[in-house]
This record gives C-alpha cells, structure tokens and sequence, in this order.
C-alpha cells in the first residue's frame, strides 16, 4: 500500500514529534507540503469527536489519507480537567503559559497530584474511519522545570522517571509518550492493513 499520509495538525511540535515516532517508515506530509492553509475546526466536546473533526476536514478538502489526533491532560484532583478543553484552558488566546499558570492555581498545595495525557488519533483511510488510543500515567509539579516539548510538558514527569517531559530528550519523550503510544498502533495497522 501507498506509505503517504497527511498529518491534519497546525502544530509545528506535534509534527515534528510524529514524524520522529515514523522513523521514515512513512511518509508524513504537512499541511504546508500539500498547500493547505486553511483553518481546522475543532470544536467538539470530546477527543474523538475533535480529532475526526480535524482528520475529516482535510480528507474532504483534499481527498487525501489523513489522520489527526488530539490531547488532552486529565489531572484526577480536577475531575479529569483540563481534558479535551487542555488547548483553550485559559480562555481561546491564551498560550501555553497562561494555561499552566491556570492550572497550577487550580491544583493549589494538593498533594493528589496523578494526572494522564491521553491521546486520541483518527485515521481516513479509503474512505473509512479508524480510531486509536494512548495514554501515559505522571504526576504534576508545582513548577516549571525544562525547556523541551511544548504545552504542559514542563510540568508532568511521567510515572517511573523523575524528569519532566520538557528535561527529557525528545528520544524518551517520543518513544513513551501518549502520543508514541497511539502512533504505533496507527503504524501497526497500517502496516497490515489490505484494503
Ligand atoms: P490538541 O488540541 O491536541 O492540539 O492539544 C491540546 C493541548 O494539550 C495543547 O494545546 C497542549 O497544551 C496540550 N498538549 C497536547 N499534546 C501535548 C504533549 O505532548 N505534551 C504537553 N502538552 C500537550
């Protein structure tokens, strides 16, 4: 089958990351490599619903194979918030800072600090949708600590390591993270797929 799918995502970071998960065993193409400079909606209330929102929208606009995934970090003290609202926290212009401020003054001194990133990534192949999930177990701190990554990477240190995802190399991030973990089963049913 043809290696060649499109990455619905505006996120420099998560594009870079994806295509060091595929390791050139695809072909990952950037909404830029396929002229698309179009504004993907995402608007639904849950992560499948916004990552086949992403995925669908460029497959009809382009009709090419596309996959799109989407995040969020679900901390246990707040209920499972931010969840799918992890991008828009602070408010719809808010950066990733703003919405780490918002969050640690959320958590407050709580010493119940578990928390997951759990990714959601759907696939259109031939015309078909597919669904994958990954998700990693961590814990949040009360500081920022590292430069690496993006989002809230500089305050979850995954469970097991004592380093935050922003102080680990992007090798370790790529190959545990929620994402890696959704990418490679993409990957496995891409590689057996027969249509
Ligand atoms: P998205 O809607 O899938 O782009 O992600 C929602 C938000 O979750 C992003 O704006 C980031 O703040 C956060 N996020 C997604 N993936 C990661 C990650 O790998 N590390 C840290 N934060 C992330």
């Amino acid at each position: 089958m043809e290696h060649k799918f499109v990455f619905a995502t505006e996120n420099e970071h998560k594009l870079q990351e994806v295509k060091e998960i595929a390791g050139g065993k695809f072909d990952i193409l950037s909404l830029n490599e396929i002229n698309c400079i179009d504004k993907i909606p995402e608007d639904q209330n849950t992560l499948e619903g916004n990552a086949l929102q992403k995925a669908r929208f460029i497959y009809d606009k382009c009709k090419i194979n596309c996959f799109a995934d989407d995040t969020g970090l679900e901390v246990d003290v707040l209920n499972g918030e931010p969840g799918v609202y992890s991008a828009r926290y602070a408010g719809v212009n808010c950066d990733f800072d703003d919405n780490i401020k918002k969050l640690l003054r959320e958590m407050g001194d709580t010493p119940y600090r578990n928390a997951r990133f759990r990714t959601i990534v759907a696939l259109i192949l031939d015309e078909k949708e597919y669904f994958f999930e990954g998700k990693i177990n961590g814990e949040i701190i009360s500081q920022k600590r590292g430069i690496r990554g993006f989002g809230y990477d500089a305050i979850f240190i995954p469970e097991g390591l004592t380093e935050t995802f922003a102080e680990l190399p992007s090798y370790i991030k790529n190959s545990i993270s929620h994402r890696a973990i959704a990418m490679e089963k993409l990957f496995y049913f891409l590689r057996h797929y027969q249509k």
